[in-house]
């Protein structure tokens, strides 16, 4: 399968599916701005609950905050994002006026406008942020702006978690939420946008152990996705170069993926150093520091940082998971059954048959109360609805026969193996609970 192609059919099947629209679709859409469909949502709450799984429930040292997304503007000075620490460099077309980050003209090797071949302007600083104002007036006084990152609300916070959960260094606190960048130039669907979602942890450790816990984090991130199934060879550290590192950074690596368009970063790990408590404590007046038990002396924690994208690792799993069988000319999102919207689908065998849709009635409504997510399909054949399944990433699909009438038992087939299995309605729940669980 040529790879442009396959971007072109992820976003077709994207939006053909109720994964993602175009944001103002209507109007004429808006760049760099993406709404979740129904089958999106559910799929981005799973990959949402893995992270939160992984951060807040197999650990017992990291705290979930949800902080908001407006803050008091001198947060913004404090971590440096006004400055020139959150600007990319922007060229224009002094001709067409499109504009380009001119990092990424320099990495393509291009110097002439793509768009016209018009001649560009020198790379000016373009600050990310977006500006808001709060309030009735709208002047100076009142501007403030949309979070940039989902990091500075944990910073905001450290104290306070600190104190009302009793934690002790190292700890972490991590968040999901929206942040937003007047990126450049919106690219790559899902992958750069403007309002997107981040899910960040921050991890508070003395300067000594910073780089144990560096390497830590590395190891414990790229398992996250390799454990939910994403291709180990399409996987890859990359350690930023020094004049790369960003104004707050000692260190810091990405993790890649290789999507269709080439490698690209899907998370983050920095060294934050004690960039950010020691800057929160100056402009807040705020005393964020620790005192070492053992020698006394007063110290600001370094920050592990792991910075990932929720838009973008769904767009890595649904890249990683999107594959064609030609044989059986069937298009399959061999989803990690934990991240597929529906864990199960269930179909009568033939829907003119009011005995069989009644008895498949009851175990859809049955196995729905176990929690599980699952699809109810009686349209046209059972081949049909396994090809809708299968291109949704459903795991397992039940049929619901004959033979159901007389021992209480349906058919399983495995999206992956195609193989079927006879399984007892009533164990259902448990059957599907347990592979999940694996
Ligand atoms: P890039 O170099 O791609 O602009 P960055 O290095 O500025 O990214 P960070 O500030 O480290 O990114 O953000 C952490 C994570 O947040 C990224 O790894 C990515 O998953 C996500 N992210 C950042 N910017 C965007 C965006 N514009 N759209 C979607 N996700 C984003």
């Amino acid at each position: 399968m040529a790879e442009e192609n396959k971007m072109e059919k992820i976003v077709s099947l994207a939006k053909r599916r109720g994964f993602i629209f175009p944001g103002s679709e209507i109007y004429g859409g808006l760049s760099g701005i993406y709404d979740y469909g129904p089958l999106g949502v559910e799929f981005k709450n799973n990959v949402k609950q893995s992270w939160r799984e992984e951060m807040f429930r197999r650990k017992d040292d990291i705290f979930e905050l949800d902080s908001s997304i407006l803050m008091q503007r001198q947060v913004w000075e404090a971590s440096g994002h006004t400055s020139a620490g959150f600007t990319d460099p922007l060229r224009e077309c002094k001709k067409c006026h499109h504009r380009y980050r001119a990092d990424h003209l320099e990495e393509e090797g291009v110097e002439k406008c793509p768009n016209c071949g018009g001649e560009l302007t020198e790379p000016k600083k373009f600050n990310l942020l977006v500006e808001t104002h709060l309030g009735p007036v709208k002047d100076d006084s009142s501007l403030t702006y949309l979070r940039g990152e989902t990091t500075q609300g944990i910073y905001v916070n450290y104290k306070n978690v600190k104190i009302a959960m009793a934690a002790e260094i190292p700890f972490g606190i991590g968040q999901i939420g929206k942040a937003f960048r007047n990126e450049i130039t919106p690219s790559h669907f899902t992958y750069r946008m403007r309002e997107f979602e981040q899910m960040e942890q921050q991890y508070f450790v003395k300067p000594a152990e910073a780089d144990i816990f560096f390497t830590y984090w590395k190891n414990e991130r790229i398992r996250w996705y390799t454990d939910l199934g994403v291709k180990k060879e399409r996987l890859r550290f990359r350690p930023h170069a020094k004049d790369e590192l960003a104004h707050y950074a000692k260190g810091a690596e990405d993790i890649e993926y290789e999507f269709p368009f080439g490698w690209h970063e899907v998370e983050g790990i920095h060294n934050r150093g004690d960039w950010d408590l020691s800057r929160h404590s100056k402009f807040s007046g705020e005393d964020l520091s620790e005192v070492d038990g053992k020698t006394g002396e007063k110290f600001y924690p370094y920050i592990i940082e792991t910075s990932a994208g929720a838009d973008r690792a769904a767009l890595m799993f649904l890249a990683d998971a999107y594959s064609e069988d030609k044989d059986n000319k069937r298009v399959v999102l061999k989803l990690h059954p934990k991240l597929a919207p529906y864990k199960a689908a269930v179909f009568p065998l033939l829907r003119n048959r009011p005995e069989l849709v009644k008895k498949a009635r009851v175990i859809f409504t049955d196995l729905k109360k176990t929690g599980l997510n699952v699809a109810w399909d009686d349209r046209g054949n059972i081949g049909k609805r396994y090809y809708a399944q299968d291109e949704i990433g459903t795991p397992w699909c039940v049929t619901v026969d004959h033979q159901t009438l007389e021992d209480d038992t349906v058919t399983v087939r495995d999206r992956d193996t195609m193989k079927q299995e006879r399984v007892a309605a009533a164990e259902l729940g448990l059957y599907f609970n347990s592979k999940l669980n694996v």
